[in-house]
Order: structure tokens, then C-alpha cells, then sequence
């Protein structure tokens, strides 16, 4: 059986000592092993990207960025197998994996800016025959921690930015979808990155561990679930770093009495179920503005759901694959159980879907439950699968604070015709990305990503312009050439302009 390694120094490399098995989710079985790397193989991972750090810092940002313009090539004539990849271990249909690796490509296309990027600020004559200006210097040895749920675009979100502003990078991939993530860095090898500058470590705790205590690696980036967000931040923060930390999310959509409504329930099925739920943009929690509201969403909801198609996301036309594991699976069910148990109405139940040619795979059908209360755990915590909670509340100002009173505040959308109300909405909504009859409002890569409260730890977004704030270093310098035979007395009052 296939073991999937890790790359460093341009070699693929693999310690074996310990492994953890990878699975197709839609057959049930493990298909391939995955390397665990020890502490020792992190640290030679960070000592090749340390000693590939002086040269690439020094290599021309137009040259940098010309790397990214043959990888994107790459990534477009091979997405065939790069999203066969993804499927194969994640679940998700390959229309699916193909829409996450475009919005990925979106992200090299943003690093192929990087001589514009990088091009500073600059004052001439701040003072006599004095100019100043600020440059952007890169960090040196950067590593990214990246989830299950996006193997491709999340990492995409991270390394080509942070190579093209002259950094080098150590990734540590899911080990639950590794090999996609693999793939493309080998990708990038190919298109003339130098070996060293991207170097993957697969792994756990331990190598996540390493590097964040390796005084070597001066910034991490990470995306995962709130507790271990919170946790690396703590940690790489105590340890001096810079760290951005997403976490997870429970997103909430407001359906105005005036909604469009049948605008609004297609977008809300593929923002509560597509992925089988496994975005931190999805769509779990629907609140409906008054009872009339509410009980056609439950209805048109329901209808949607008996024509969803579930099924392996190989086979084209479904709509939906299966969970990512056998225990996400049972965790995602065991809300259902609990949700029915605390009272919410299932309006459609999901444990009950049969699916054709499923083997043993983690199929669950899309679940829909009506009159969710704020104390039920199906409404406060992330359960990261295809269960959608309708809450029914009076009001906007209701709705709103039901959303302020989360504890996270990743996106959020409203469905309105009311333009006064779309931008109360967003002008005050303790949310850090809002759509407007948008559902999955994933900023563009050219703006920033990033949630307010526990959805993200740290001051700046991940890419877009917070990216490249995040992988460089401010330097202002100040500068004179004094004429010959014009020299100052000494001068002791603070310098200023006057
Ligand atoms: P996860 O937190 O379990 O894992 C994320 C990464 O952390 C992986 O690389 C994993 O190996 C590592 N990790 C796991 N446990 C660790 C530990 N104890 N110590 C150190 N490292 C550890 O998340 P996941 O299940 O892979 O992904 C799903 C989560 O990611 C969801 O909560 C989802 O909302 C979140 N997510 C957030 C965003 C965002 O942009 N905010 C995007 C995608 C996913």
C-alpha cells in the first residue's frame, strides 16, 4: 500500500515509523497510508527552507512571480488529476473539487503580482535633501498549517504569497487529504521553484509542535477549528512568532419576509449542504423572519432536499458525497440524535438516506430541523456536516443579535429586497464577511479573508493585501547625501520638519 511522504529540499522523503491510514470516505476503506513526520524530519524541513531563505530572498520579485505564472499553467492542464485526488479523499463531488481549485488558482494569479505588490512607499524631501521611504522585507522561514476540508485552496491561500514576497515555506497538510496538497507543491517544483523554498512535512501534533517552537520559523499560518486556532496562537505567540489563526465557524442566513424566495432557497441548499457541509463558509443556521417566513422556507427546504442527489462525488450528477471519515461521521450523526432528543422538530431526516453503490462509505442525506432554540447544541456548536437549523425569530433586530451573541462571527448573509435593510444589516453585523443575497461570501483573492470573534485569532485576514502585510516586514528608511562642504553643527532638539 501506498504511503504518502513528505517534501523536502525539492526530494520526496519519507519516515515511516509512524503512519496513520487515509481513507475514500465514499467506500469505507483505507487506500493509502500517510508518513508522520518526527520532530527530526520537521526540523530538516526548516533547515532547508532556512538555507534556501538568502537566495530567494534576493532573487527579483518579477522573477518570483514568473514561477507562479508557470505553476498556474500547471495547475490548469493538470486539474483532472488534482481533483480526482481531492475526491478520492475527501468525499466532495469533483465539480466541487474544481470550484476550490479555481478559487485557489485565483490566489497564484494574485502572486504573480508581487513586483507591484511589493513596491513600498516613497516621499522625496521629507526634509532638506532628505527622502524617506518604506520597503516590505520578507520574514524568512514561514510555515502554514492547513485543514481537511480544502487540500488544495487553503494552502494555495498561503505559500505562493509568501514565497513571492521572498519568504520560504514549510506547509504541514491535513493528514486526512494529503496527497492533492502534495501534488502541488511537486508542481511547483516543476515550474522552477528552487529546492528548499516549499518544503511539506505530513504529520500531527508533533510536527505541528515543532514548528511552532523552532525559533527558525518567524510567522505561521493556520486554518482549523477554533480550540486548536486558539491553541497555536497561544503557543506561537509565546514563542515570538506572528500568527494568524482561522477557526471555525457557524454561519447564519436571514430570510427577510420580502426575500426573493426561491433565490433563496436554491443558494441556502448549496451553502447548507454542498460539500456535505464541510466549508466554514457553509450555511448551517437559517433564521427566519416571522412565522410565514419560516414556514415556507421549511417546506420549500424540505421539497429541495427529496430531489438532492447524494452520492460518491466520482459519479456525475450527484449533488452531495460523503462525510471525510468514519468518525466525523459518527459525531455529525450523533447531533442529529441530539438534536431530536432536545426538542427541535427533524423536519427531513438524513440517517435514513440510501445511496447506491455506497460500500461502506459515510454517506449522510442532508438533515433538516425546524424550531431550533439558541441553548440547543445543534445551534451553538460547529458540527461540520449536511444539518441545517431553522430558527424563527420576529425580527431583524432579533435575528441580529442572535448572530452578535454567537461566539463565532465567520460570515453571514442576508436574503432581502429592502436595500435599507441590507445595509443596516451590514454596516452592523458583528460579522467579518456578510453577503447580500450572496450566500457563501468568500472575499475574492485580491480582498482578504478573514471572521471576527473565535473564527480568527490575530490582526491581519489571510490573503489578498492582509497576506502580503502578513509575509512581510516593514522597513522606513530615512536618507541624506550631504553635500560636500555643508556639514550640520551638532544638533540636540528633536528633529522635525519645521
Ligand atoms: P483541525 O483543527 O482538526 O485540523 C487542522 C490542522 O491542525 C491539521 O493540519 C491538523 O493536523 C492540525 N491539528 C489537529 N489537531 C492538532 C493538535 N492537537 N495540535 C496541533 N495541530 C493539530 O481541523 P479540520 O478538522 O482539519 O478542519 C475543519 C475545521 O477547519 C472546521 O472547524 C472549519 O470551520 C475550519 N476551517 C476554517 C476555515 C477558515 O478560513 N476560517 C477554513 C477551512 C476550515
Amino acid at each position: 500500500m501506498q504511503t504518502v511522504g513528505h517534501l523536502i529540499n525539492g526530494q520526496t522523503v519519507s519516515d515511516t515509523a509512524r503512519t496513520q491510514e487515509v481513507y475514500d470516505p465514499a467506500q469505507g476503506r483505507v487506500t493509502k497510508r500517510v508518513a508522520l513526520a518526527s520532530k527530526t524530519t520537521v526540523e530538516q524541513a526548516i533547515n532547508s527552507a532556512h538555507a534556501a531563505f538568502p537566495a530567494w530572498r534576493d532573487t527579483p520579485p518579477a522573477k518570483r512571480a514568473r514561477v507562479m505564472y508557470r505553476f498556474k499553467q500547471l495547475l490548469e492542464e493538470r486539474s483532472d488529476q488534482i481533483c480526482a485526488l481531492i475526491t478520492s479523499e475527501h468525499g466532495k463531488v469533483l465539480s466541487d473539487a474544481l470550484g476550490e481549485l479555481q478559487r485557489g488558482i485565483e490566489n497564484v494569479e494574485f502572486a504573480c503580482g508581487a513586483p507591484e505588490l511589493l513596491k513600498g512607499e516613497h516621499t522625496k524631501n521629507v526634509g532638506p535633501a532628505i527622502d524617506s521611504w518604506s520597503e516590505f522585507q520578507p520574514l524568512g522561514v514561514v510555515a502554514g498549517i492547513t485543514p481537511f476540508n480544502f487540500p488544495a485552496m487553503v494552502p494555495l491561500w498561503m505559500w505562493p504569497l509568501a514565497v513571492v514576497c521572498g519568504n520560504t515555506f514549510v506547509l504541514k497538510p491535513s493528514e486526512k487529504t494529503p496527497s492533492s496538497t502534495l501534488l502541488l507543491a511537486q508542481l511547483a517544483l516543476e515550474a522552477g521553484l528552487p529546492p528548499g523554498v516549499l518544503n511539506v512535512v505530513n504529520g500531527d501534533k508533533e510536527a505541528v509542535d515543532t514548528l511552532l517552537d523552532s525559533p527558525i520559523v518567524q510567522a505561521v499560518s493556520f486554518v482549523g477549528s477554533t480550540p486548536i486556532a486558539e491553541s497555536i496562537y497561544t503557543r506561537g505567540c509565546a514563542s515570538g512568532k506572528r500568527v494568524q489563526a482561522l477557526g471555525g465557524a457557524k454561519n447564519h442566513a436571514v430570510v427577510m419576509p420580502d426575500a426573493d424566495l426561491d433565490n433563496a432557497v436554491s443558494a441556502l441548499m448549496g451553502a447548507a449542504y454542498g460539500s456535505c457541509g464541510e466549508r466554514c463558509m457553509a450555511i448551517p443556521v437559517v433564521v427566519a423572519v416571522g412565522d410565514a417566513i419560516g414556514d415556507a422556507l421549511a417546506d420549500r427546504l424540505a421539497t429541495a432536499l427529496s430531489q438532492m442527489k447524494v452520492g460518491p462525488g466520482t459519479v456525475e450528477g450527484n449533488d452531495m458525497g460523503p462525510l471525510v471519515t468514519r468518525a466525523h461521521f459518527d459525531k455529525v450523526r450523533g447531533y442529529v440524535d441530539a438534536g431530536v432528543h432536545e426538542g427541535a422538530q427533524l423536519v427531513v431526516d438524513g440517517r435514513q438516506v440510501q445511496v447506491k453503490d455506497a460500500g461502506d462509505g459515510y454517506f449522510l442525506g442532508g438533515c433538516l430541523f425546524d424550531r431550533v432554540k439558541p441553548e440547543m447544541s445543534i445551534y451553538r456548536d460547529e458540527i461540520f456536516g449536511p444539518v441545517l437549523s431553522l430558527v424563527r425569530v420576529p425580527s431583524l433586530d432579533e435575528a441580529m443579535a442572535l448572530i452578535d451573541a454567537h461566539e463565532y462571527g465567520n460570515g453571514t448573509c442576508i436574503f432581502t429586497r429592502d436595500g435599507e435593510a441590507a445595509r443596516y444589516f451590514t454596516d452592523r453585523i458583528k460579522v467579518g464577511m456578510v453577503g447580500v443575497n450572496v450566500p457563501l461570501p468568500v472575499p475574492v483573492a485580491f480582498h482578504s479573508f478573514g471572521g471576527w470573534k473565535r473564527s480568527l485569532f490575530g490582526d491581519l485576514s489571510a490573503y489578498g493585501p492582509d497576506g502580503v502585510r502578513f509575509y512581510t516586514r516593514r522597513k522606513t528608511i530615512t536618507q541624506r547625501w550631504p553635500s560636500s562642504g555643508v556639514r550640520e553643527k551638532a544638533v540636540f532638539n528633536f528633529p522635525s520638519s519645521q
